[in-house]
């Protein structure tokens, strides 16, 4: 049988210096033991991933990531961090394709196929985000965005490397609005992605799906009482450490906090 961890993931965007990584893991840590089936995955600032590791050492249930990659293992690319660099780092993950690149930052569906297959070639889990815009919604095309967000991430990826993955379903207007994804339609857009994962010849049970989307002590509980949401991703309201101890409580009880695949 296999079992999806349920997992709770905080992106911290361009937040949290490293001595403040480590504050923040030694308050978080005395709040939050691990927890059979739970994993906490943080993706701080490039600058922070060796302070943040550091201080959940440890910690088996808690893995750090970064933000982005650069596709190529070297070279004449200022500001940018190679896979093999944020690995030193201690990162065993890396957000791909976060609406934030794509669309303030131009990140193109061409170049998350890349950082995807960079990623899987050195060992690390690609979180490929998809997400429609409001307009993109409105005119009824969210399938059809992320099937083709899918498309180009995936593009080069084995079956049998697609377990590997995680896939975070963010829809673009409702990442730092306040906004958010009713429980329903969170779950209908899963269902449009395992069965988009199936196709390709995945084991789709394997791989975790998360929403993300202004989820908040609030709303958590009732978004992972639906059973196609494996877990979040959350900005705005991982940043403070007893708030986000408190989210991963609220989200682990009852029903949300079992993750045994159907
Ligand atoms: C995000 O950054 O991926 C995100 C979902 O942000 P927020 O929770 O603030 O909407």
């Amino acid at each position: 049988m296999t079992v999806r961890p349920l997992l709770f993931a905080a992106n911290w965007k361009m937040h949290i210096d490293p001595s403040e990584a480590e504050a923040f893991a030694s308050t978080f840590l005395r709040s939050t033991t691990a927890a059979p089936g739970r994993e906490i995955w943080f993706f701080p600032p490039a600058v922070s991933l060796l302070a943040t590791a550091s201080a959940f050492a440890g910690r088996p249930d808690v893995r750090v990531g970064a933000q982005d990659i650069h596709w190529e293992p070297k070279g004449a690319f200022t500001g940018a961090t190679s896979v093999p660099l944020a690995k030193a780092s201690g990162a065993e993950a890396a957000l791909v394709g976060h609406s934030e690149r794509r669309h303030v930052f131009g990140e193109t569906d061409t170049d998350t196929g890349r950082k995807v297959a960079a990623l899987l070639e050195h060992g690390l889990i690609p979180v490929l985000c998809v997400g429609e815009r409001l307009e993109e919604r409105d005119a009824g095309g969210t399938d059809r965005v992320v099937q083709r967000q899918l498309n180009a991430g995936l593009t080069a990826v084995d079956p049998e490397s697609l377990s590997r993955l995680v896939i975070a379903y963010e829809p673009v207007w409702a990442i730092g609005t306040g906004k958010t994804a009713t429980p329903e339609d969170a779950a209908a857009v899963h269902r449009v992605i395992r069965d988009d994962l199936e196709r390709r010849g995945a084991e789709p049970a394997a791989i975790p799906i998360l929403y993300g989307g202004s989820v908040k002590v609030a709303n958590v509980r009732v978004l992972l009482e639906q059973p196609e949401l494996d877990g979040v991703l959350v900005g705005g309201a991982s940043l403070d450490p007893a708030g986000w101890a408190e989210l991963v409580k609220r989200g682990s009880e009852g029903e949300g906090g079992q993750r045994t695949v159907r």
